[in-house]
């Protein structure tokens, strides 16, 4: 059985006495979600008042069993839309007993190169997109061994036939607005039962984080409808669009009047370092970034203004203006937004200073 979150509601509203629920929420090592929750006696005020907490490594492919201890160290609170109150969603990295970062913790250097770039006030905003299954993991709501009629009238489609699982995207829409994710929209995809949200924009390593949570909070919602969601970037091979994690930049410079000088500089930085950038834009992307569904191959760097063949588009708006900022269309539906970010601030910002 899947989940009953109508009887549930039965219980959801029962006084809890006092007592918080904190969900604490982090990357395993299959780049996969996990969480646990604990019971705290008050609500902290900040996340340095939380405990840190542990958990079995070895279970999450995160450590070996022999030494399976992982430490979860706080470094976000968000209110928590599934149990509602006082209760939160608690985004932890993961840490080794030796005091190293756990090799699934790419949070923790990004932060630093964010802390480094401050004054730059980097902006990010990341189009996840993304493909919902049933159980038996075929793409759901397709016709059973067959397929539906070509791509086209699914993309922002409106209807039977075009779109499935609204109730999906509206209740993990509502979601992350109560936990406070900057969720900017949403919209069906040219696949159908592909969907897009945007967060951001986010300055700095908020974006991974939030993009972090509101993956958590579709799988989640997921749970209630009995629906899965797959992050991965090429769902079904052939004739059909796969899914992307397009990630718009913007810093300071480029956003001020005549900022277009400061993208086409940051555009020269990116065409400088494409196989470094494509190493970390996802798993399995190369089944992606053929050229081919509105991507650039994945062999050689492009850009252009409103080109959405290109590895990296300005909009078209941001061209006229003279200002704004750009898209970065290569990063796949499951990359680690950490990474992703990570470089892209390294690549325009530089290295973290000694
Ligand atoms: P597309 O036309 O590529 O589908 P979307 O509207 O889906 O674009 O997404 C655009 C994204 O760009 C949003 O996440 C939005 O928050 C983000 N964005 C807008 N302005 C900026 C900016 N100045 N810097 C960074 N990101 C931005
Ligand atoms: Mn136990
Ligand atoms: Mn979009
Ligand atoms: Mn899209
Ligand atoms: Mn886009």
């Amino acid at each position: 059985m899947v989940s009953n979150t109508a009887t549930l509601s039965k219980y959801a509203n029962l006084d809890q006495r006092g007592k918080v629920l904190a969900e604490y929420i982090w990357i395993d090592g299959t780049n996969n979600m996990r969480s646990k929750c604990k019971t705290l006696d008050s609500l902290p005020k900040s996340v340095d008042e939380l405990p840190e907490w542990n958990f079995d490594g070895s279970s999450t492919e995160q450590a070996p069993g022999d030494n399976s201890d992982i430490y979860l160290r706080p470094v976000a609170i968000y209110r928590d839309p599934f149990r509602g109150g006082d209760n939160i969603l608690v985004l932890a990295e993961c840490w080794n007993n030796d005091g190293t970062p756990n090799k699934t913790n790419y949070r923790h250097e990004c932060a630093k190169l964010m802390e480094a770039h401050k004054d730059q006030e980097i902006w990010f905003g990341i189009e996840q997109e993304y493909t919902l299954l049933d159980k038996y993991d075929n793409i759901y709501g397709w016709p059973k061994g067959g397929f539906p009629a070509p791509q086209g009238p699914y993309y922002c489609g409106v209807g039977t036939g075009k779109v499935n699982c609204r109730d999906i995207v509206e209740a993990h829409y509502k979601a992350c607005l109560y936990a406070g994710i900057d969720i900017s929209g949403v919209n069906a995809e040219v696949m159908p039962s592909q969907w897009e949200y945007q967060v951001g924009p986010c300055e700095g390593i908020s974006m991974g984080d939030e993009l972090t949570v509101s993956r958590y909070m579709l799988h989640r919602v997921g749970e209630d409808f009995g629906v899965k969601v797959t992050f991965h970037p090429k769902p079904l091979k052939g004739d059909w669009n796969g899914a992307g994690c397009h990630t718009n930049v913007s810093t300071r410079d480029m956003r001020a009047e005549g900022g277009i000088k400061a993208i086409e500089n940051a555009i020269e930085k990116l065409s400088k370092r494409h196989a470094e950038h494509i190493a970390v834009y996802g798993e399995d992307n190369e089944q992606r970034l053929t050229g081919r569904h509105e991507t650039a191959s994945m062999e050689c760097f492009s850009s252009g203004v409103a080109n959405r063949g290109a590895s990296v588009r300005i909009p078209r708006s941001v061209a006229k203006e003279g200002k704004g900022y750009f898209e970065d269309r290569r990063p796949a539906s499951n990359i680690d937004p950490y990474l992703v970010t990570g470089i892209i601030t390294e690549t325009i910002c530089g290295q973290i200073p000694d």
